[in-house]
C-alpha cells in the first residue's frame, strides 16, 4: 500500500493512551492488566486506520479488542478517532506482526482478523503474507484451541494462495465464499473494512474464509 508519511505521528503514538507502548510486557496479562477484566480479546492484525475494529468494539462491550498495525503514520488515525470517541475496550499496538509471539501468550487470543492484507505479489516474498504458513504458524501459538481466524480480501490470487496454506499449516477451513456480499450466510452482520467498502464500490467481489486450527 502506498504510504503518505505524517510528520509527528510516531511521537504522538508513543504518547497515546490508546497505543500500549511496551506490549512485551504484558504478554499473559492482556485481559486483566490492559481492559481490567476477564473478557475474551479479538485482535486486527494490519488494522490500517482501524474503521472495522472500532465498529466492532463499540457494537461488542463484552470483547476486548487490540488493532495492530506496523506504520504510525496510518494508525495516527484510528487514535484521532478513539481521542474522540474513546471505547473502553479497544487498544492499539504499533509493531510488525512477525513478533506477535513476543506479544502474546499461548492461548490468549480467541479470534484473529485479517482484512485486505498486502499481497507481497512476488514468489520471494511469500513468507511476509499474513495468511502464508509461516504466519498461520505464529497465529496457532497464541490463538485459543477454539480460535478461528476471519480472513478477507478482494484479491482473488491472494486468496487462493491463503486457501492454499491452510492444511499445510495444520489448520482447517470452516466457511469460506468467493463472493461475500452474496453470500447470505456469512454476509450476515458483515463489517466493511475502509478497503472493502472502496474495492466492492468498483465490483470487485470480495473473497473470504473462517479457518480454526485442526487439533484432531
Ligand atoms: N485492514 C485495513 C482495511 O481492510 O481497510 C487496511 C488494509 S491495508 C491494505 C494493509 C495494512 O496492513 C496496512 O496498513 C499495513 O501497514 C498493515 N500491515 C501489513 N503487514 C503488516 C505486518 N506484518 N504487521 C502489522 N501491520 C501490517
Amino acid at each position: 500500500m502506498r504510504l503518505k508519511n505524517v510528520p509527528g505521528s510516531r511521537e504522538a503514538v508513543a504518547a497515546s493512551e490508546f497505543a500500549i507502548n511496551d506490549p512485551a510486557a504484558l504478554k499473559g496479562l492482556w485481559a486483566e492488566e490492559a481492559f481490567k477484566n476477564t473478557n475474551p480479546i479479538h485482535i486486527e492484525v494490519g488494522m490500517g486506520k482501524g474503521k472495522f475494529i472500532s465498529q466492532l468494539a463499540a457494537l461488542h462491550p463484552e470483547i476486548n479488542y487490540i488493532g495492530i498495525e506496523k506504520y504510525s503514520s496510518v494508525l495516527i488515525r484510528a487514535i484521532e478517532k478513539m481521542e474522540k470517541d474513546p471505547l473502553p475496550n479497544l487498544r492499539f499496538i504499533r509493531m510488525d506482526a512477525e513478533d506477535i509471539e513476543d506479544v502474546f501468550a499461548k492461548d490468549e487470543i480467541s479470534r484473529i482478523y485479517l482484512n485486505f492484507s498486502d499481497p507481497w505479489p512476488k514468489d520471494r516474498h511469500a513468507k511476509r503474507r499474513l495468511p502464508s504458513r509461516r504466519f498461520l504458524e505464529r497465529f496457532a501459538n497464541i490463538l485459543s484451541d477454539e480460535g478461528t481466524i476471519e480472513f478477507k480480501t478482494d484479491n482473488r490470487v491472494l486468496f487462493e494462495f491463503a486457501l492454499e496454506e491452510i492444511e499445510p499449516a495444520g489448520w482447517k477451513l470452516l466457511a469460506s465464499t468467493f463472493d461475500l456480499h452474496n453470500d447470505e450466510k456469512l454476509s450476515e452482520g458483515n463489517i466493511m473494512t475502509e478497503y472493502e467498502e472502496k474495492f466492492s464500490a468498483i465490483g470487485n467481489p470480495i473473497c473470504k474464509y473462517i479457518i480454526a486450527k485442526n487439533n484432531a
